[in-house]
């Protein structure tokens, strides 16, 4: 492929970088293991979203827009879901109370997901309309000896595979050194895992041959993934915490249904973001929130824009971890206030950019050579070679004498707020809201004074 470079990427499977080839280049195949809609996404949530957009911007490149097919899950049938709809919608009936919280968590996850520069998949699945796959899956497991039912629960019988284990290297001895084999009585091996549960009436349910239950979380991917990508596709990603036992038993499941060798050729693992050398985690609980960083004040007394964030991220290579600071998000800020708003045109991205990502998503060296860029004064290539990242700054599609009425309305608005006349001053904002522009209220770290910036709504 003439000035085309070769795609190379880190393979976990055989912890070596290799030239990627597609099974079909026509339909290049990528699945992403989404979030689980119990809560808002944390900034080290954003990271594989972040990333693996990335990843498909590059493949989008390479072989066409049209050529590849990029499913991220939603995860909306957990026990962590049951238990925070009981806690928050104590006054609906079960099935509502969970649709409350996965609906406004999904919106919530789409919403930053946007803000963060990313292009939504090709395919959101979410895992409750994939029940029957599920269970066909499970059924064939059964009738191929590598299942069995035990105490309310279908478990996937690990010892039935000789090559369990082969993505995360561990080996079943291993795992059976630490089990817990009291609570895990029975299960014929200790690192069996469960592939479906029955159900109590106060938890969600759907009927299958076992009984009224519902899905281990395992199964979910291999069935999604099954559905749109096939039983062998090009690339599967997500977060090192994810190696195992998550996708070492999206392997299992599916290699062992499908009898195929292997269930995606390239395993692709971001690290982690951390805080203070530990990564970020709500079980840790030393998270924020996309959206707190977003829209509020909570992180460093200020709001910080996507794109500042997704910069942020893409400034450190996707397999080392990240250590999240204010430093960093200035850095990326001052980076971005540099750098123009332009259009790509026709332009075709520098080949410096291009080849640095082809390296296994060098984002490193792309930032550095996207900066280069911004000084040569190539603003389209410039802007060709960002939207490979999609880390251009934002351009306002409004001109001069528009933006000038609407600052005038915003400053009107904060004398207003000054005098107490909160009725007025709304009023401004809503009409504004209206017309598609959207306020931000902060305030200067510098003088404490109040400050409103405004953009145009997506
Ligand atoms: P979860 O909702 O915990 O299943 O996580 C959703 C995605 O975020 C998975 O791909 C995780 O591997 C990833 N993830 C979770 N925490 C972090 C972190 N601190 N840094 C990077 N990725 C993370
Ligand atoms: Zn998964």
């Amino acid at each position: 492929m003439g000035g085309t470079p070769e795609l190379k990427l880190y393979n976990t499977l055989t912890r070596e970088k290799s030239v990627f080839k597609p099974i079909d280049a026509e339909n290049v195949r990528m699945y992403v293991c989404g979030p689980t809609v119990y809560d808002y996404a944390h900034i080290g949530n954003a990271r594989p979203v972040i990333v693996f957009d990335v990843l498909f911007r590059l493949l989008r490149h390479l072989y066409g827009e049209s050529h590849v097919t990029y499913v991220r899950n939603i995860t909306d049938v957990d026990d962590k879901i049951n238990a925070r709809a009981l806690r928050d919608y104590p006054g609906l009936s079960l099935n509502a109370a969970i649709r409350a919280v996965t609906e406004k968590t999904e919106t919530q996850f789409l919403d930053d997901a946007l803000a963060l520069g990313s292009l939504d998949p090709t395919v959101q699945p979410r895992a409750t309309d994939n029940i029957a796959e599920m269970i066909e899956i499970i059924e064939r497991l059964i009738a191929k000896g590598h299942a069995y039912q035990a105490s309310g629960e279908v478990l996937f019988d690990t010892k039935s595979m000789a090559e369990y284990g082969q993505l995360s290297k561990r080996n079943l001895d291993e795992q059976q050194a630490g089990a817990r084999v009291a609570v895990d009585a029975h299960k014929k091996t200790p690192g069996d895992f469960v592939l479906w549960k029955l159900s109590d009436d106060n938890e969600p349910g759907w009927e299958s041959p076992w009984g009224r239950g519902r899905p281990g979380w395992h199964i979910e991917c291999s069935a999604m993934s099954g559905r749109y990508l096939g039983d062998v596709f090009d690339i599967h990603g997500g977060g090192l915490d994810l190696i195992f036992p998550h996708h070492e038993n999206e392997i299992a499941q599916s290699r062992c249904a499908h009898g195929t060798d292997v269930m995606a050729n390239v395993w692709m693992h971001n690290g982690f973001l951390q805080v203070e050398g530990r990564k970020m985690s709500k079980s840790e609980g030393n998270f924020v929130t996309i959206y707190e960083l977003l829209h509020t004040e909570t992180f460093a007394g200020r709001q910080w824009p996507g794109e500042v964030l997704r910069l942020a991220m893409l400034m450190t290579h996707y397999r080392e971890p990240i250590d999240f600071s204010v430093k960093r998000l200035e850095e990326a800020e001052r980076l971005l206030a540099k750098w123009p708003a332009a259009e790509p045109g026709d332009a075709k991205p520098d080949a410096t950019v291009l080849n640095a990502l082809a390296d296994d998503l060098n984002t490193v060296v792309a930032v550095q050579a996207l900066h280069a860029l911004a000084q040569s004064g190539n603003a389209a290539v410039f802007a060709a070679s960002a939207a490979l990242l999609g880390v251009l700054p934002k351009k306002t599609e409004i001109d001069e004498a528009v933006a000038t009425e609407i600052d005038a309305r915003v400053k009107a608005r904060l004398e207003l707020l000054k005098a107490k006349n909160f009725a007025e001053a709304d009023q401004i904002r809503d009409t504004l809201a209206a017309e598609g522009i959207q306020l931000k209220d902060g305030k200067d770290p510098a003088t404490g004074e109040r400050v409103t910036t405004w953009e145009v709504k997506k």
